[in-house]
């Protein structure tokens, strides 16, 4: 069951990234940022927020699709970051490809080098409260020149204008070299980052309201190695029975990697399971 599910989204991703592709090639409505359905417009929740500061007015034409993307990132929290967010795609992507190259050639030099990585992302992490500081100003910019600023910088909107450009003129954009910062950010600092993406904070705020499909260790069959909390990207302390919907990401790298298999997806846990209020 478990390794189906860390199957299901290794599979996921890669037909959402064909999906996009082929919608490219076909010119059809379909982004990573956004899908028209008809008059239904389903938009990035960063995105709509970004046009409503923008024009100082609520955007009536986006609120429905808004509404529904809220209702989902209610139910599923923020699996879009784990599961469909093609920015962390390249930035795992790029970090496989780069990482035997900067290891070294010998035990030595590569323990030289996760060292210095290991240093580097402790000495640059962000943490939550940073990145919604970092939001907050960007929110502020946004109002005060009334521009969308980040949308020119946001890696998911730079890859979707790309495989755009690509699948309909075979070229690239210039602004594909935006993308080198969120590459860097993942190549360098290994995800210390992750918790200043504006994209992110924003599904974070909305999925405080899940309490669906949440993983929950049942305390009988856990060890208390810490092992969870260790690999979950986000920190989440399941095995204290703390679970963060704010942060979780539901990537089930804490079902995959529980060696007495402790950790099950429920689809709706008891409510005496503490979670952060
Ligand atoms: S990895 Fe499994 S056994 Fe270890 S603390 Fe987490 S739930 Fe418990
Ligand atoms: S708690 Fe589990 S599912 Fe949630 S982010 Fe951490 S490892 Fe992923």
């Amino acid at each position: 069951m478990v390794n189906d599910l860390a199957k299901l989204r290794h599979y996921w991703q890669r037909l959402v990234v064909i999906a996009v592709v082929m919608a490219a090639w076909w010119q059809l409505p379909v982004t990573f940022c956004a899908v028209d359905l008809g008059m239904l417009r389903l938009v990035c929740p960063l995105g709509f927020l970004e046009c409503c500061l923008s024009t100082k007015t609520v955007v009536t034409r986006l609120l429905p699709g808004f509404l529904l993307i809220t209702g989902l990132v209610v139910v599923l929290g923020r699996a879009f970051c784990a599961w469909t967010c093609p920015a962390r795609m390249a930035g795992k992507a790029a970090d496989y490809l780069v990482s035997p190259a900067l290891r070294g050639p010998t035990e030595k030099a590569r323990s030289a080098v996760v060292r210095f990585r290991q240093r580097l992302h402790d000495s640059t992490k962000l943490s939550w409260s940073d990145g919604l500081a970092l939001t907050a100003g960007l929110f502020l910019g946004i109002g005060l020149f009334s521009f969308p600023a980040y949308s020119i910088f946001c890696p998911v909107g730079v890859l979707s204008r790309n495989l755009i450009e690509l699948a309909t003129h075979f070229r690239l954009r210039w602004d594909l070299i935006f993308l080198g910062i969120p590459l860097a950010a993942g190549l360098l600092f290994a995800l210390g980052w992750k918790c200043a993406c504006p994209a992110g904070l924003i599904l974070g705020v909305l999925a405080e309201g899940n309490r669906t499909l949440q993983p929950v260790v049942q305390s009988e069959s856990c060890a208390m190695c810490g092992r969870c909390v260790k690999n979950c990207d986000f920190g989440v302390s399941l095995h204290k029975g703390e679970y963060d919907s704010f942060a979780c990401s539901k990537c089930l790298k804490c079902l995959r990697d529980c060696e007495r298999q402790a950790v099950r997806l429920k689809a709706w846990p008891r409510s005496d399971q503490k979670t952060r209020q």
